[in-house]
């Protein structure tokens, strides 16, 4: 597998046109929605004159498809934006492109980012890198497989409730989710606002260091991100104090996964690190807050599809009520209908203090006992998601089914917490898994370092 200093130092046209042929070698993975290959090659040209130069100078990668990105339509894999092209890039996008990266694709993955195995695109689903016959894992799947399959050194996905960690594990590579506000959202078709984090798949912990660094800072247009504070840690952590989260660990954890998340706490051992069981109380009630909040979130910020200000408007429409309910009707998949009825549901005057009210306060009560634990540990260990990769059509019958394989990963997106996915394994069927980091707020650099310094020991 191709590191990021694989490419630096070599011909950027080169570097585009091999990225380019192996994603077109590639293709019955179905990880693309689209390439950006003119403004790719253009832009390759001229880092080769030496125009654009950087630490990412004439390093391909690609993005999923919920970036406002130049180059290609911007469609969140959902039929309503399928004409849109962006008029501005999303502020991380300009950051990686004034470090000399060039951006070769839109990467699939479930229409607006709803879904745990890009089974909602409306394109079609991605095929996960490892089994053919298994989801690549969701939302950013077509991300993750695109690195998986070493078309480029990194990707870009976005992380609400794991949808970065998720298909990171379901593929055997790195996927980061940084802390809320590390990396700006400007520019990314809004899903959730208080969990949405911009991150990144790569395969070594090193590569997602520099990747973040260049991610990384404030910006004006997006008032939740934080002044730049992510600067990647010079040593190796000694005897960290980390805390395995037990509540994650129960029997209906598929067994094979729970086995490779305690080898793991046992080479964390070997590495001279304490690792001790603990609980959260709240995490039982985590996959409940979050369909509530989550839900609340999308109703509102998927409003603007109305068919008028965006994209697609129906043909049908004959009044100004049908162009609203047709558009929408029409360009939205059924997941996203699903979230847009529960969201409303949750926040009408009859239920919000029922429903929203009562999540909110319990996300609060989640957030004090991460903070109690962070006083003890410095990290927090638990597998990234029940079961490795699942077959295609498994949970698509039943939504509860599919939102249990966030069962994990959702309480780091609800502190607001940096948590990463670690290849750390297989399956007896040979399956990547992974293993879920999470740190402090503002810890990125430590959780980063560790899982560097775990590199090769698992
Ligand atoms: N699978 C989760 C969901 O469907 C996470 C999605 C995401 O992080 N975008 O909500």
């Amino acid at each position: 597998m191709a590191t990021i200093s694989d490419y630096i130092g070599k011909s950027a046209r080169a570097n585009v046109e091999q990225a380019l042929e192996r994603a077109r070698q590639h293709e019955s993975h179905h990880a693309f929605l689209a390439y950006t290959e003119n403004r790719a090659l253009e832009r390759a040209d001229r880092v080769d004159a030496g125009e654009i130069s950087g630490p990412l100078a004439g390093v391909p990668f690609v993005v999923k498809d919920n970036y406002l990105t130049f180059g290609a339509p911007t469609t969140a894999a959902s039929k309503i934006l399928e004409p849109f092209q962006a008029p501005l890039q999303a502020t991380v996008i300009e950051k990686l492109e004034a470090a000399g990266a060039i951006c070769v694709g839109k990467t699939n993955l479930d229409a607006f980012a709803h879904g745990g195995s890009t089974e909602n695109s409306a394109y079609g689903p991605t095929k996960n890198a490892v089994d053919e016959s298994k989801v690549a894992g969701g939302s950013s799947g077509g991300s993750a497989v695109a690195t998986a399959l070493d078309i480029v050194p990194f990707a870009l996905g976005s992380d609400t409730g794991g949808s970065i960690r998720q298909p990171a594990s379901f593929n055997g590579v790195i996927g980061v989710k940084p802390t809320y506000g590390m990396t700006s959202r400007y520019g990314v078709v809004a899903m959730a606002s208080s969990t949405d984090v911009m991150g990144c798949f790569t395969h070594t912990a090193e590569d997602a260091e520099l990747v973040l660094s260049v991610m990384a800072g404030k910006d004006a247009r997006d008032m939740t991100t934080l002044e730049d504070y992510f600067t990647p840690a010079t040593s190796a952590p000694q005897s960290l104090r980390i805390g395995l989260i037990s509540d994650f660990m129960t029997d209906d954890v598929d067994a094979d996964v729970r086995e490779v998340t305690s080898i793991y706490a046992d080479s964390l051992r070997a590495a001279g690190h304490t690792v001790e069981n603990v609980n959260i109380p709240s995490a039982k009630y985590t996959l409940a807050m979050y369909y509530i909040i989550v839900p609340a979130e999308i109703s509102s910020n998927l409003a603007r599809y109305d068919g008028i200000r965006y994209g697609k408007r129906s043909s049908e429409a004959k009044s100004l009520e049908e162009v609203y309910g047709k558009s929408r009707d029409e360009g939205f998949v059924t997941e996203n209908k699903r979230r847009i009825m529960i969201g409303s549901f949750v926040l009408s005057s009859g239920f919000f203090d029922a429903y929203y009210q009562k999540a909110q306060k319990a996300r609060t009560l989640l957030i004090n006992e991460f903070n109690a634990l962070f006083e003890k540990y410095d990290i927090l260990l638990c597998p990234v998601s029940p079961t490795p990769a699942f077959g295609f059509g498994e949970n698509t019958a039943d939504p509860i089914k599919m939102y249990l394989s966030d069962a994990m990963t959702v309480a780091a997106s609800l502190a607001g917490i940096p948590a990463m996915s670690v290849p750390a394994g297989t399956s007896k069927d040979g399956l990547p898994i992974g293993v879920q980091l999470m740190a402090q707020r503002k810890q990125d650099a430590l959780l980063l370092s560790l899982a560097k310094s775990m590199e090769g020991k698992s």
